[in-house]
């Protein structure tokens, strides 16, 4: 028999790693915006049509490329970061595997123009398909920009599982604050659709994140600061009266690079104790900053994981810098350290373990600039605001130019810096007039012959129960992992009724296993999830409600996601960002009954302009 092995086509290779790198349009705008700070840039531009389906575009004015780097920079494995498996323990730079662009190039169509600044001319290069289309002489300013079109056009499967334009935007924006976030000392600005969204002038890292998170944050920041010999502590953490009953609002930075860890989430947590009310969340924005030989960051590409060397000492470390800091500013009743008064003014160099990229890139150490004085000019009132919000609306239903090289920037508009961030993405990302809520419980959706009123509990519990019955048959709900499996044990009743069901509620995002007798051992729950009361609360409320739904005669799946529905749905109450609104609004019209709530209640009344006119008569 002959042989059977080949090896793939570079397009085809680039495909496949595509799939890891390049999951939705938000991974593009990262692995962008990261090369772009690599890049040395210190003014950043991201441009975005269509919650970056149609277009992704950063413009930097870093380094450049040569046209053979250019031309290199799109094939697997080419990087200009490392070239030794050594300098992997000693990576500055957020890049190292030269996987990005060959992979975006895989899956869209990339327009490159770039420029050293020793060059005369610039180099712009087209790739479509892997394949250059395109190579040529061209002016160009100093830098890179990188034009990503029509994102998945080779892949129609993968792009009709992008989520709701809202929802891709919001990853968009997710990724674009934390790169914005980790270099305060770089201009970056962010476009959809022609609105600017962000507009962040260099400043310091306190200056960035009020610019991100409102004014109102501003007088809720504690700085925290800790050195100590395997690491640098830095950043804010939020004062334990400025809290969240969603997650959201936590970011750690290991070496700049945003990282998510439950264990020093933990960490933190436990440095708030007894200050913050049940199932609540602190703001805080933490850097730590080690000698890049004692992490391995080396995981996947999209993971946003690490591993320390000695991850139980990092945890005492961030533990002791957040009471401090919570401590020096008495918030915390009593310390259970001694106090160090000269903490506060310490502002040291940073340690020599992690030397900064470039001069340009040390804003993690840089002692605080003066207060910002435009503050006070900033302030308006909220009425303002909401005429804010709405002004300009009439062009967000704009088409996209095909001319996706000559997008005119429009002039910062600085009235958007005080909006709250979440509203503007729903509202830019729409083309159409935001929902606003009323008494937290009820939602107001714009129609064009007058408008919805949305029950958000019921809607929530609609969206929810279908979501769920879809787990059921084949497409589980994502799991949130728990650092410490909790354990709990239920009366012998609940507890043969969960060895019952046991199968069905992992589908719902629980990892859930039989501990011996009537205990069991909760080791994940349902990511995303806002209810705002702990895993095995929530496991017993399930439990209950599908007791009392036993009498209705359901089939079991209906019970199970009748009875997670309930509890998991949203409250009536609760404030809801726009976004959260259009996003329930989105699922809720997706839903095969989108009329009522499982339970049997309307979930929405339409009202006429024409019946509301009459009534006025
Ligand atoms: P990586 O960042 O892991 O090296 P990429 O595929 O993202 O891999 O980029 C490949 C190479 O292209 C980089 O190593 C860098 O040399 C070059 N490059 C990419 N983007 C830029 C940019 N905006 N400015 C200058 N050089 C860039
Ligand atoms: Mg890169």
């Amino acid at each position: 028999m002959t042989d059977v092995i080949q090896l793939l086509p570079d397009s085809v290779a680039n495909q496949i790693a595509a799939g890891e790198v390049v999951q939705r349009p938000a991974s593009v705008a990262k692995e962008l915006l990261e090369n772009a700070i690599d890049a040395g840039a210190d003014k950043i531009q991201l441009i975005v049509r269509d919650a970056g389906k149609t277009l992704l575009q950063v413009i930097d004015n870093g380094c450049g490329m040569s046209e053979t780097d250019a031309r290199m920079s799109f094939e697997r494995h080419a990087t200009s970061k490392i070239r030794t498996a050594k300098d992997l323990f000693a990576l500055h730079t957020m890049g190292f595997r030269g996987e990005a662009l060959a992979s975006i190039s895989a899956v869209a169509q990339v327009e490159m123009r770039t420029r050293r600044a020793t060059d005369e001319l610039g180099t712009r290069l087209v790739v479509e398909d892997s394949r250059v289309t395109v190579q040529e002489a061209c002016q160009a300013p100093q830098g890179t920009s990188n034009a990503v079109k029509n994102l998945f056009y080779t892949v129609p499967a993968r792009r009709n599982f992008l989520k709701a334009d809202p929802v891709e935007t919001r990853h968009i924006m997710d990724e674009f604050q934390r790169v914005a976030m980790a270099n305060p000392d770089v201009f970056f600005s962010l476009h959809h659709n022609d609105s600017e969204i962000y507009h962040l002038p260099v400043g310091n890292l306190r200056q960035r994140i009020v610019k991100i998170f409102g004014e109102s944050v501003n007088k809720k920041l504690v700085p925290t600061e800790q050195e100590t010999d395997i690491l640098h502590i830095s950043g804010f953490v939020g004062k334990p009266d400025y809290v969240k009953k969603a997650r959201g609002e936590q970011f750690f930075f290991v070496n700049k690079r945003f990282i998510r860890s439950n264990y020093l989430h933990h960490a933190v947590m436990s440095a708030y104790e007894d200050l913050l009310p049940a199932d609540t969340y602190p703001l805080y924005v933490l850097f730590l900053d080690v000698d890049p030989a004692s992490v391995d960051i080396n995981v996947h590409p999209t993971k946003q994981e690490i591993k320390f060397d000695d991850e139980r000492l990092v945890y005492n470390f961030l533990k002791v810098a957040v009471r401090h800091a919570l401590g020096s500013h008495n918030v915390t009743p009593t310390l259970d350290f001694e106090q160090e008064p000269a903490f506060q003014q310490r502002l040291t160099p940073p340690p020599t373990l992690s030397p900064p990229r470039d001069n340009n890139s040390v804003g993690n150490y840089r002692p605080e600039r003066p207060a910002d004085t435009e503050g006070a000019a900033r302030h308006a009132s909220n009425l303002e605001h909401w005429e804010k919000l709405y002004k300009g609306l009439e062009l967000f239903g704009k088409e996209p130019s095909p001319e996706y090289e000559e997008i005119p920037l429009p002039a910062p508009t600085p009235s958007f810096e005080i909006l709250e961030m979440d509203d503007v993405a729903a509202t830019f990302s729409k083309g159409q007039r935001a929902p606003y809520q009323i008494h937290n419980q009820y939602v107001v959706s714009h129609l064009k012959s007058g408008f919805l009123l949305i029950d958000q509990q019921a809607a929530s519990e609609r969206v929810l129960y279908e979501r769920y019955l879809m787990a059921l048959e084949n497409q589980p709900v994502a799991t949130q992992k728990a650092l410490f499996p909790k354990t709990v044990e239920l009366s012998g009743a609940d507890a043969a009724l969960l060895r019952d069901i046991l199968v069905e509620v992992n589908l719902l995002g629980f990892e859930i296993a039989e501990f011996g007798g009537n205990t069991f051992a909760i080791h994940g729950s349902p990511a995303d999830l806002r209810t705002g009361i702990s895993e095995e609360i929530l496991l017993q409320k399930v439990l209950e409600q599908y007791k009392e739904n036993l009498e209705l005669q359901l089939g079991n799946r209906e019970n199970l996601a009748h009875a997670m529905a309930r509890n998991a749905a949203m409250r009536r109450g609760q404030a809801l960002t726009t976004l959260e609104m259009q996003d329930l609004i989105d699922r809720l019209f997706a839903c095969s009954i989108p009329y009522r709530s499982p339970s049997g209640r309307k979930c929405f009344i339409q009202y006429d302009l024409e019946e509301l006119q009459k009534q006025f008569t």
